[in-house]
């Protein structure tokens, strides 16, 4: 017979160097870390099952990065002439490079028609054709009858303003339901116990006030971690909070070696133009006025994908070919579209172009360069959003207790490249997929044991150390070298004797934070303690990514090796699996099978072929 255990409460507050944190709890069916387009479609999915729920963000839900999104959301509603699920699910595998799990891509092409469906009648307000359906817009690497025709009108689109008009509808719904927000509240840690996720620790930056969340499902959703380089179309506030406490807790984040450069990104500024600018009929020139993608991608030209684009456009620039005084860039043409598609179809980024490059789209070409734009890597999950524990025995082993969805997860359908609108579709069907995963798997208001005895305390002495940091550097200094490092070693581009030198000055890097100086020591609005917790999560990705990549001996998607040029099927056809130690600041590295079957008899696996473009 079991013992019976008397098990010892966690305290109300926790005292470190004499200074005493008070910890306030809260308990729901589901907590929410992120209100992002994934956040709130897990939020409003999860209440609508009747599930109490909470939604912790560190900005105003509708700041978060989704709001930024322009192009679109791909989804084959066929409005604007033939397409098939099908074709879409083809276009995502190649486009992957064929590192993505097909069972995933399969659940998220033919899931994401009812996604978008659900949007409108959310009141999301879409372009409309003619007849009033959703308007649909090219977008690169999207093609009809797998892959063998030309480009397919796949991605829905408000304007360019798509990501927007998505964040305030879903906020809007969300509210409808009885779903509890935490607005400013920064999440600080997950809360384990014995291999289950059983809530998470937050801070209040208002005041600086500890709270404790215990939840039955814990949801990440907390972006990507563009900000680990110099220059990228993402805002400040992603930092992949939510994988650096997924690596903390000593589980492994996958392939984030994998890092998307936007080909278009505003030369100087980093702003995005998007790609929805060249499937309106932009196209790229070099110094020469010649349209240099014919030559590297024949059949789709400017709407090749992601990847493609940018390495073309490095190349041209390395052999002399770029444009401006110091040939270090490339032209966007749109001057010769009507006037009224720049007015009808992409306001914002005309705005853009005069704003951030003083150029009138009307009338002069967008300087532009390839910029970081995503992170396919992030928190490994199978379709449910159920996080996988990294177990080598058992590659399908979850973490009961804990999801991810989003940007901040790899579940994998983006493997090595994500084709462009992908991703908003990714964070409705996953974001759905949780919530329906959490209503089979948590009856609302079931109770909860107790925490254990230690809950949070592992957050307060890592708060109260930053806090009262004295060292010599700044948070700023280390923070640039950081991202200056990343930029230089971990491009677009990459050998294996960059990535060494990424791997060795991205260690010096990480030390240096036991040297880190925080100089305000307040509790309210304290953001260079914020940003000092963030430099800990961005460095651990950082190394996670340069580790990652150095290891992997091949080409394929985002991460080109100049020194291994080709994709390697026979001994690189698999996932990455990355552990940070943040004590001994190393990375460890394991690897798991990429998953070669579908979910369903209505599509065969989609076999491995050269690519061709
Ligand atoms: C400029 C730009 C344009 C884009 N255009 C498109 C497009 O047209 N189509 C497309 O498919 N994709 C596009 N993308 C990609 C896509 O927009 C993003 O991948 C996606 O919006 C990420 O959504 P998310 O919900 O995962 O995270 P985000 O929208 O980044 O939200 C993250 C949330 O997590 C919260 N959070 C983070 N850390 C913490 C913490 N420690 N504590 C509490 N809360 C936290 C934040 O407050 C925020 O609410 C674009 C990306 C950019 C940068």
């Amino acid at each position: 017979m079991a013992a019976v255990e008397t098990k010892k409460k966690a305290p109300k507050s926790f005292t470190v160097g004499g200074r005493t944190y008070p910890v306030t709890d809260h308990t729901y069916d589901v907590v929410v870390v992120g209100a992002g387009g994934a956040g709130l479609r897990a939020t409003l999915g999860a209440s609508q099952a009747g599930l109490r729920t909470a939604c912790i963000s560190k900005v105003f839900p509708t700041r978060s990065h989704t709001v930024a999104a322009q192009g679109g959301i791909a989804a084959s509603l066929a409005n604007m002439g033939a397409d098939d699920w099908r074709w879409h699910m083809y276009d995502t595998v190649k486009g992957a490079d064929w590192l993505g799990d097909q069972d995933a891509i399969e659940y998220l092409c033919r899931n994401a028609p009812t996604a978008v469906y659900e949007l409108e009648h959310f009141g999301m307000p879409f372009s409309r054709t003619e007849e009033g359906k959703i308007y649909q817009r090219p977008f690169g690497g999207h093609m009809m009858n797998f892959g063998d025709g030309p480009p397919v009108q796949r991605t829905c689109a408000a304007a360019d303003r798509t990501g927007h008009a998505m964040l305030h509808t879903l906020y809007g719904q969300s509210l409808r339901y009885s779903a509890e927000f935490f607005i400013e509240y920064f999440a600080l840690d997950l809360i384990m116990e014995n291999g289950a996720c059983r809530g998470v620790v937050a801070m209040n930056m208002e005041d600086g006030s500890i709270h404790r969340f215990r939840a039955h499902e814990t949801i990440l959703a907390t972006g990507g971690y563009g900000r680990a380089y110099f220059s990228a179309t993402s805002a400040h506030t992603c930092t992949g909070d939510g994988n650096a406490m997924v690596l903390r807790a000593g589980l492994p984040c996958q392939d984030m070696e994998f890092v998307q450069f936007h080909p278009t990104g505003i030369y100087g500024a980093g702003c995005l133009i998007t790609e929805g600018a060249r499937g309106e009929g932009g196209y790229l020139t070099n110094s020469q006025g010649e349209r240099f993608m014919e030559r590297y991608a024949p059949s789709a030209k400017d709407l090749a994908s992601r990847d493609v684009v940018s390495r073309s456009m490095t190349i041209e620039i390395r052999e002399g070919r770029g444009v401006g005084e110091h040939k270090d860039h490339i032209h966007l043409h749109l001057e010769h579209l009507d006037p009224k598609v720049l007015h009808e179809r992409l306001p914002g980024i005309s705005e853009s172009a005069k704003i951030f490059a003083g150029v009138d789209v009307t009338r002069e070409p967008i300087p532009i360069l390839p910029t970081v734009h995503y992170n396919m890597g992030g928190i490994p999950t199978n379709y449910h959003g159920e996080v996988l524990a990294g177990d080598p025995a058992n590659p399908e082993k979850t973490v009961p207790g804990l999801m991810a969805v989003g940007e901040a997860a790899c579940v994998s359908v983006h493997g090595a490249n994500r084709l462009g609108s992908n991703s908003l579709i990714d964070l409705v069907v996953f974001g759905r997929a949780a919530a329906l995963r959490c209503a089979e798997l948590v009856k609302p208001n079931s109770p909860h044991a107790d925490l254990p005895a230690d809950a949070g305390e592992f957050s307060v002495n890592r708060v109260d150390h930053y806090r009262f940091a004295n060292g010599n550097t700044p948070t700023a200094e280390l923070r640039a070298r950081m991202q200056r490092t990343m930029q230089d070693d971990a491009a677009v581009f990459r050998t294996g004797e960059t990535l060494q030198q990424g791997v060795r000055r991205l260690g010096e890097v990480w030390r240096g934070i036991d040297d880190i100086k925080v100089s305000d020591h307040s509790l309210v609005w304290n953001s260079d303690l914020i940003e000092t917790l963030e430099f800990e999560n961005l460095i651990l990705q950082a190394a996670a990514t340069v580790v990652s990549a150095e290891a992997r001996k091949e080409s394929r998607g985002a991460h080109a090796r100049e020194d291994f040029p080709n994709r390697d099927d026979a001994n690189w056809m698999k996932h990455t699996l990355a552990w940070a130690d943040r004590d001994k600041k190393t990375v460890t590295l394991n690897y798991r099978p990429v998953h070669d079957f579908t979910m369903s008899s209505d599509i065969d696996y989609i076999k491995p072929k050269a690519r061709v473009y």
